[in-house]
């Protein structure tokens, strides 16, 4: 076993670095200064874009490409440590085109569009020309539970007619939004898990109304977690995803390797939140002593670093397995990483922010932000205690008696 990275990993890690020290960490302040005066996107957006294809630094999430397409072509493990380095900025990730919900929604659409979908939709989107957003989630019902949203979707002709209110859809607000991929119900009657169907629905077409952008924690996201109306929304038949009936099955093939995405820059998260802390700790003083000097703060700093190295090689192996053996197989592996890295994420966050005293809380530093997105992901994809029970559901499936021979055997009375 080795635990370096790779030559290719390496000479990627080094490049996405200089990109970072060269073009993002000088533009953090611009960003939030632009952002928070509501000029979304920000003004450089577009040119560091291009700088960055122009690098190489490009679609780096998408394994495998067709000779055509804009990309590195890395694999799942190799990508990795890349997101890390980009969890250090979360907007950074939109300058490689490497950003959710339209990494989920491409390769969603690299497996399942249609010649032409894919000319429409995909095109634009691995070019970073348009984005695009994922609808699932209801207002109505419990939707950690997908079998339970109500969305219509009804065949009419040559087109289909969708009918439903969703919210919490991430970039639906950004101004280059141009389409989402719609999960409802095609058939109630059908089995549980073929009631369902993915649909791409364009954001001008008539009866889509985007009511609100709700904050997070208070905090306001340009790109939206807006709540929809879908009300008598017709699309042509041929927008259809798929098959009528696969979309519980599409959305298990999406979410795999965008939960190594998000885990990966949470630990990157985590990572920058150790740095700040143990720099801060190391100039103030209280009571006579250095902050890194008082016991509680030194065990705080050991215990960011052991939790950090523990999630990373979780996160790591958890890709590598779908490299090796696919998603579906590594489901495990990925919903034990998809709990353990938002917590840390929040854990190691809150610790820092309590060393910086209440600036902590204030948007001097980028804790605050990055602990609100920590704990938005604790629900995003699922939350945790869903995914506890899958773990739960494979272990208790797999234990098979083994152990009976290792039993001690109760004294004879
Ligand atoms: C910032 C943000 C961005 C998001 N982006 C998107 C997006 O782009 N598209 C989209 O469709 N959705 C998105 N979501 C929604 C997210 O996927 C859902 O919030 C999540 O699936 C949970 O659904 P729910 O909110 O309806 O909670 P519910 O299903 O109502 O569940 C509530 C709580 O019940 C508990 N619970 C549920 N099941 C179990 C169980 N089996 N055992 C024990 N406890 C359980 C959990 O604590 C859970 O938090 C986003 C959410 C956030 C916060």
């Amino acid at each position: 076993m080795d635990f370096a990275y790779s030559p290719k990993t390496e000479e990627m890690r080094q490049k996405l670095l200089d990109f970072m020290e060269a073009h993002i960490y000088p533009r953090i302040r611009q960003y939030e200064e632009e952002s928070r005066a509501g000029q979304f996107p920000v003004s450089f957006m577009d040119d560091l874009k291009a700088l960055a294809r122009a690098e190489g630094l490009w679609n780096m999430f998408l394994p495998s490409l067709r000779d055509d397409e804009p990309g590195t072509g890395l694999s799942n493990l190799e990508y990795a440590p890349l997101a890390e380095i980009m969890g250090r900025v979360p907007w950074s990730a939109t300058v490689f085109n490497c950003n959710a919900p339209d990494t989920g929604n491409m390769e969603l659409l690299h497996m399942f569009a249609t010649p032409e979908q894919y000319d429409r939709w995909l095109k634009p989107l691995l070019n970073g020309e348009i984005r695009s957003a994922f609808a699932m989630t209801e207002p109505d019902v419990a939707s950690s539970d997908a079998t339970n949203i109500t969305t219509s979707i009804r065949r009419e002709g040559d087109e289909y007619v969708i009918h439903g209110r969703k919210w919490f859809i991430s970039n639906a607000c950004h101004p280059d939004c141009r389409f989402f991929i719609l999960m409802g119900k095609t058939d109630p009657n059908a089995d549980t898990h073929k009631q369902q169907s993915m649909i791409i629905v364009p954001r001008d077409t008539p009866g889509v109304t985007i009511e609100r952008n709700p904050t997070i924690l208070n905090m306001l996201d340009h790109e939206g977690h807006a709540e929809i109306i879908f009300k008598n929304v017709r699309v042509p038949s041929g927008n259809l995803l798929g098959e009528e009936g696969s979309g519980f099955a599409l959305a298990q093939a999406r979410l795999g390797p965008g939960r190594i995405h998000h885990c990966m820059r949470s630990i990157g998260a985590a990572e920058l939140a150790l740095e700040l802390m143990t720099e801060r700790a190391q100039e103030r003083k209280t009571f006579g002593r250095y902050i890194a000097q008082h016991g509680t703060i030194k065990e705080w700093i050991a215990k960011s670093r052991i939790e950090i190295e523990q999630a990373r090689l979780l996160v790591l192996r958890a890709a590598w397995l779908i490299d090796k053996v696919g998603a579906k197989a590594a489901r495990k592996d990925i919903s034990m990483i998809k709990v353990v890295a938002p917590q840390l994420h929040t854990k190691v966050t809150d610790r820092a922010m309590q060393v910086f005293g209440a600036m902590g809380m204030t948007p001097d530093t980028p804790l605050a932000d990055s602990y609100t997105w920590g704990r938005a992901l604790r629900y995003a994809d699922g939350p945790d205690e869903v995914h506890l029970q899958t773990i739960a559901k494979l272990e208790l499936r797999e234990s098979n008696g083994s152990t009976s021979a290792i039993h001690l055997t109760p004294p004879e009375r």
